[in-house]
Parts: structure tokens; C-alpha cells; sequence
């Protein structure tokens, strides 16, 4: 407050008594603040209801031990994301699903080798066929299609490319989800600078930035969005909240235009948790079309932080993530109703998975 018609403040008179001093010019990557703010901490252990993880990626990992971290946070059941094509990517799903039928299910990956063959659409089918018969309960199309892949010609690939409309009318009739993880967040399109608000993490991964890109973000989603308008008979899931969230208004219109579309919330804790009032009625209104997932390796304390964010009223505490933070901002719980919870933890994601019904 100003005392006095000095001008000066209580501040500037508390200097001048104990001569502080500070370090100049300090380093951003050697600023580590800590907070001061003391509020209450709810720590839960286990999540309230049943979970279905539905999209993370286990290639890497000992079915056993990731069964040991689901049974200690009442994860129900696990859904492999695998990162293998052809023979490898149908003996990773061998391998989960003996391990343990019930706990594991598997998504496959768009395998893109052959793109140059004639019989490229007919190829992809096969591979399908493949995969459902090995168990699979969805393919995933990750977002170098529509960035990076590029056809016979030379030219980029639109996600819309009307050669591939008989791959999606196959999903169909094999009754598969489709996942999409279209482009990225919003700042991995800005220049990697000053202003950039996940500078940090793209200075450490510069190959992440798409700021040169030919296409904006926007013409991505949208072409995506007309591939799941053309097919409304097969089911499809918007990886990292359809890549919208940090817009949930846009979300929201694209939510309300397709009715074959849900989301899952993988690696967007950040995102929902720095905005918390406008994601929880977010939540409240969309909740029969949002699935939980991770994108995080298990562990009992990463899945821990994510029952914090959903179930509690917790305020500023750290999101879930393992080595790279997205950015320099902490997180608000979401105190979700039981019913929403249900049907964010398992119910919706039943509905994509109906061996587990
Ligand atoms: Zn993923």
C-alpha cells in the first residue's frame, strides 16, 4: 500500500532497513520455486471406483509388475497402445492377453510400410483382419499423418484423403474404434521463443516444434473431423482431448457436431487442471464422452496424482507426469460427482470394449 504523499511503499521502506540482496540474472532452467502456499493434501490411494486405463502404452514393460501397480489403485483393466507393426506389434498382443485376458485388451498402429504399393488400402485391410483376430479392440492413427507422410507423388497426406475411405469403411464392419492423435498441443506450432509457454520442454525437444509447418494445426483437426463426419457408424476416440485442450469451447462444438466422437484425457491433466471451473462443467456436460487414459508409464504414483485431479477439490498441486514437464504452472483438482466418475473411470470406455461387458 502507498504511505504517505512520498509515493513510497511499506516495501520500499523495509529494503532500506535490511539491505537485501538477490541474484541477478539467474538462469531460467536454475529457477526452481518453491511454493509457500500451505493447503490441504488428500492423497488417494486407490481410485473410488473401478478403472479402465484406456489408452497407454506397455510395449516396454512386464505385464506382472504393471498388474502389481493396477491391483494396488483399483485399475481394472489396461489398454495396450502397441508401437509394433506387423508380426512384432500381433505377438505383443499374444503376450498381454495370456498374461492376463481380462486385465489387458490392445489398440494397434497404422502401419504405413507399403504406402508406395498399389495395393496399399487392400494391404491395410488384411492387416485389420490380422489384429482383430489377434484381439485387438482398436487401431490408432498417430499424427504423422497429416504432418510428415507423403504419398507416391511427393505430395503430404490429408488425413481425409478419399483413397482410404475403404480403411475406415473396414473399421466398421470389423465393428473397431478408431483412435486419432491428430497434431499437437497449440504451442508446438508457435515458434520455440520468448513468448512460448512450454519453452523449456520444446528447447529440450526442438524436433517437437511443427512451427515450419505447411499445414496449421486447425486444418489438421479439421481434416480429421471430416473423416469422422463421413463414417458415423464407426466409433472414434480424439487422443489428448481430440488435441483441443486448451480451447474446451471449440471441444465442445466439435463434441456437439459428432456424435461418433468421445475423448480421452491422456496427458492433459495440465491443460484441464490449470482451468479448473470451466473443465469441471465441462465434465458435468460431457461425461458420457470422455474416457480416462494416462500416456504415462504405470506407476502407483502417477495414477494416484490422476484420482487427486478427478476426485478431490485439492488446489495447486503438481500434474501427473514423468520426465518433461509441459509447462511451468501446477494444477486444481475437479471434485467430480460418483456418477461422473463412473462413467469417466469405466463406463465409457465399456461401451468401446464389448468382450468386457
Ligand atoms: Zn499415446
Amino acid at each position: 500500500m502507498p504511505s504517505g504523499e512520498s509515493g513510497k511503499t511499506d516495501n520500499d521502506m523495509f529494503v532500506n532497513l535490511v539491505n537485501a540482496t538477490a541474484e541477478v540474472d539467474l538462469r531460467l532452467s536454475d529457477f526452481h520455486p518453491r511454493s509457500s502456499l500451505q493447503t490441504a493434501v488428500h492423497t488417494i490411494e486407490r481410485a473410488r471406483f473401478p478403472v479402465i486405463d484406456y489408452h497407454n502404452h506397455l510395449d516396454s514393460t512386464d505385464p506382472r509388475e504393471v498388474l502389481s501397480i493396477m491391483d494396488q489403485t483399483n485399475v481394472e483393466h489396461c489398454i495396450n497402445i502397441t508401437m509394433k507393426v506387423g508380426q512384432k506389434a500381433l505377438d505383443m498382443m499374444d503376450k498381454f492377453h495370456n498374461a492376463a485376458p481380462d486385465r489387458f485388451s490392445s489398440i494397434g498402429w497404422m502401419d504405413w510400410n507399403g504406402l508406395d504399393r498399389p495395393d496399399f488400402v487392400k494391404l491395410t485391410i488384411d492387416r485389420l483382419h490380422q489384429m482383430v483376430e489377434h484381439g485387438a479392440v482398436g487401431i490408432k492413427f498417430w499424427k504423422d499423418l497429416g504432418l510428415v507422410l507423403r504419398d507416391a507423388n511427393g505430395s503430404l497426406l490429408r488425413i481425409d484423403d478419399e483413397r482410404f475411405i475403404p480403411i475406415f469403411e473396414a473399421c466398421e464392419t470389423l465393428k473397431l474404434p478408431v483412435m486419432f492423435h491428430t497434431a499437437d498441443p497449440s504451442a508446438f506450432f508457435e515458434p520455440i521463443d520468448a513468448e512460448n509457454e512450454r519453452y523449456e520442454e520444446l528447447a529440450a525437444h526442438p524436433d517437437w516444434g511443427f512451427s515450419h509447418s505447411p499445414v496449421s494445426k486447425r486444418e489438421l483437426l479439421e481434416q480429421r473431423n471430416r473423416v469422422i463426419a463421413r463414417h458415423p457408424n464407426v466409433t472414434f476416440v480424439g487422443a489428448h482431448c481430440a488435441e483441443s485442450g486448451e480451447d474446451l469451447a471449440y471441444l465442445s462444438g466439435q463434441l456437439d457436431a459428432l456424435p461418433n466422437f468421445y475423448i480421452d484425457i491422456s496427458a492433459r491433466t495440465p491443460e484441464l487442471g490449470r482451468q479448473p471451473y470451466t473443465a469441471r462443467s465441462f465434465f458435468l456436460k460431457y461425461a458420457d464422452r470422455i474416457l480416462f487414459g494416462t500416456d504415462l508409464l504405470p506407476e502407483v504414483e502417477m495414477y494416484r496424482l490422476y484420482f487427486r485431479f478427478l476426485e478431490t477439490a485439492d488446489e495447486y498441486f503438481e500434474y501427473p507426469s514423468h520426465a518433461s514437464r509441459q509447462g511451468r504452472w501446477n494444477i486444481y483438482g475437479l471434485f467430480l460427482p460418483d456418477d461422473v466418475l463412473k462413467k469417466v473411470y469405466r463406463d465409457n470406455a465399456l461401451k468401446l470394449l464389448p468382450k468386457l461387458r
